[in-house]
């Protein structure tokens, strides 16, 4: 029979679990049930949703068996079952997205992250087997299909002759090696132990054969074994248990599990609700991002439960975009089971229940803020973006629950700050909360238009992700202390004397000011200023759209055009100053390349493309080789 080989990224993440550099062998296991429970949760779900799909809630069952010396355990389930093309489909792909980043040479730390990423599930099961055998049998199907592989060579895919509806899959356990001890799961206390640790709290019964040696009816049957069948896992849900039954390392593994993330949660939030709508929800905010999080195909949601029965697997209706990230269960008595999508959406309890989870989120994130900085920082660092997204999302209609929870690196402080803590450092006789925009702080700190605010000695919050100015934008104002871009062309820090010196300036040079501008007509105007401090140029902006939100909106698939209004200014005590104003007088060709190359400088600081290039280095090297 032809061998079919596996996708090529799956190929080489096989490689690498058969190669077990995955150091946690033991949650195959869990994978597998929890497979199995989820075709057992789809089937029960169609159940109740089609007519002409019948089951009977006890015959659900996941079946647990071992096999010493064949060296075999068999899992099955009386679930929905796979047909030929879901088992194509599923079992011969690993890397859904396609992005599988492989190195040469990775290391052993690199590696488990790259399978960390894509949560383990099936595969895993290669970890321990040398081959594995997947019978199945699609509930809507007549036929069922045998599917092989004894790992990354390929599987191959046969008919076979499973009577009911399900899955059985049969693992074909690794002879030991000095390093590992497969035979382990080969005990029957070993599998039971494994059971309780990672899979007590699945909802159908989990149930093994158990040969109990100990004598039952000694008169009949003297010296024989006694088989009995019994379940393993309490079946009770850990949202349903309370607190205090349930430890730290149940809820990570039930998270790690349920969520298929290598790492354990950041912070748990468990509650529950009695009153017109009951529900309980088990909420986890992850300790970095989900591999697929900053995709287009991510889907936000919890797992929505009616009285313990799944009925949705991603509710996006319970999480706003801004916190996205978060993932968990919710469980209540008060929902219909078989309630449509449709109807869930304009369902008056959903609305409740989403409203609260929102509140419970950001007091957690609010606490976490307050008594653990640290933690909350490296949140922040992974899911900060999201927060600042949402502030000014929907026309910054959420800011202001959010606000509190943003943070900024302050010039200062030399680290992220909350807009609360700048404003409470801030020195007296300051009224504006100023910032920088940037794509890195180093950039940031060099900009000519920074040191004049630092030379004040005000703080100034750096802004290097390209939703912070937007987010700034739509907050306009906090504590009555308006925003002001460094960048902008008025900052108004001079004394009356200043400005009065500035604007004679100005007024004097206006005809070489003018001519100036006629040369390099992107820029509204160009102007002396005493505010640079020792360097000779700045681009500075005026109106609602800065030079970074102009860059901003230049990434944009679709270019609509928006512009900053630029102004070139020079400063008036550098010798360059000087320099121009002779060759206004006595040399307009040369005055016109000074003219491009500064202008090209002041782009260059701003991070802005030049679009000459060529012509501009000719410049620069006429001129100095003069
Ligand atoms: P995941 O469970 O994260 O989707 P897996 O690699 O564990 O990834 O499984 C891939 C897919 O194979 C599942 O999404 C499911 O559609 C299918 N599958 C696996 N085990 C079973 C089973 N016992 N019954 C039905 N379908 C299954």
């Amino acid at each position: 029979m032809e061998k079919k080989e596996f996708k090529s990224e799956s190929k080489r993440l096989l490689d690498l679990m058969i190669n077990s550099i995955y150091t946690n062998k033991d949650i195959f296991l869990r994978e597998l049930i929890s497979n199995a429970s989820d075709a057992l949760d789809k089937l029960y779900y169609r159940s109740l949703t089609d007519k002409k799909v019948k089951v009977k809630k006890e015959d659900l069952l996941i079946h647990l068996a071992f096999d010493k010396e064949n060296r075999t355990i068999t899992i099955s389930d009386s679930g929905c079952g796979m047909t030929k093309e879901d088992l194509e489909n599923n079992l011969g792909t690993i890397a859904k997205s396609g992005t599988l980043a492989f190195k040469e040479n990775m290391s052993k730390d690199e590696k488990t992250d790259v399978i960390g990423q894509f949560g383990v599930g099936f595969y895993s099961a290669f970890m321990v087997s040398s081959k594995i055998s997947v019978v199945s049998k699609a509930i809507d199907s007549e036929d069922s299909y045998l599917w092989e592989s004894e790992g990354a060579d390929g599987y191959t895919i046969k008919k076979s002759k499973k009577k009911d509806h399900g899955t059985e899959i049969t693992l074909y356990i690794k002879e030991d090696t000095e390093e590992n001890d497969y035979s382990k799961y080969l005990d029957e206390y070993e599998l039971k132990t494994l059971i309780k640790k990672y899979s007590d709290y699945i909802r159908f019964p989990i149930q093994m054969e158990v040969v109990h040696h100990e004598l039952k009816d000694e008169e009949k049957k003297e010296y024989e074994d006694v088989i009995e069948t019994e379940t393993l896992n309490s079946m009770v849900p850990i949202w349903k248990k309370s607190k205090s039954e349930v430890t730290d390392a149940d809820y990570d593994n039930f998270y790690m599990d349920k969520f298929s993330d290598y790492d354990k949660p950041l912070r748990v939030i468990n509650s529950s609700v009695e009153g017109m709508c009951s529900y309980k929800t088990l909420l986890f905010i992850p300790s970095h991002a989900p591999y697929d999080y900053y995709n287009q195909n991510y889907e936000k949601g919890l797992s929505l439960y009616a009285n313990g029965v799944l009925i949705m697997e991603k509710c996006s209706d319970l999480l706003p975009d801004y916190f996205s990230f978060v993932k968990g269960v919710v469980d209540s008595e008060d929902l219909s089971l078989n309630i449509s999508r449709e109807m869930l959406q304009e369902s008056h309890s959903l609305s409740l229940i989403a409203k609260n989870i929102e509140g419970k989120i950001r007091k957690e994130l609010e606490t976490m803020l307050k008594k653990d900085r640290e933690d909350y920082i490296s949140f922040f660092k992974t899911f900060g973006v999201q927060l600042k997204y949402g502030v000014y999302n929907n026309f910054g209609a959420d800011k202001d629950k959010l606000k509190d929870l943003i943070m900024f690196y302050s010039s200062k402080h030399e680290k992220l700050i909350t807009l609360k803590e700048y404003v409470d450092s801030m020195k007296e006789d300051q009224d504006k909360i100023y910032y920088a925009s940037g794509s890195s702080v180093a950039k940031i700190d060099v900009l000519p238009q920074v040191e004049q605010v630092k030379e004040k000695d005000y703080d100034i919050l750096y802004l290097t992700d390209y939703v912070d100015e937007f987010a700034i934008t739509a907050i306009t104002e906090y504590e009555n202390k308006k925003f002001v871009n460094v960048e902008s062309g008025d900052l108004d820090l001079e004394s009356e004397e200043e400005k009065e010196a500035s604007k004679k300036v100005n007024e004097d040079n206006s005809d070489l000011l003018k001519a100036m501008q006629e040369e390099i007509k992107e820029v509204k105007e160009v102007k002396f200023t005493n505010k640079l401090k020792t360097h000779p140029v700045c681009l500075t902006s005026k109106g609602d759209v800065s030079i970074e939100m102009q860059k901003v909106f230049d990434a944009m698939p679709n270019d609509m055009g928006i512009k900053a209004e630029m102004i070139l200014e020079i400063n008036e005590k550098h010798p360059i100053a000087a320099k121009l104003k002779t060759l206004y007088e006595k040399d307009k060709d040369i005055f016109t390349q000074y003219t491009k190359i500064l202008y090209s400088e002041a782009r260059m600081i701003a991070g802005l493309p030049i679009d000459n290039p060529t012509e501009i280095s000719t410049l620069i090297c006429d001129v100095i080789s003069k």
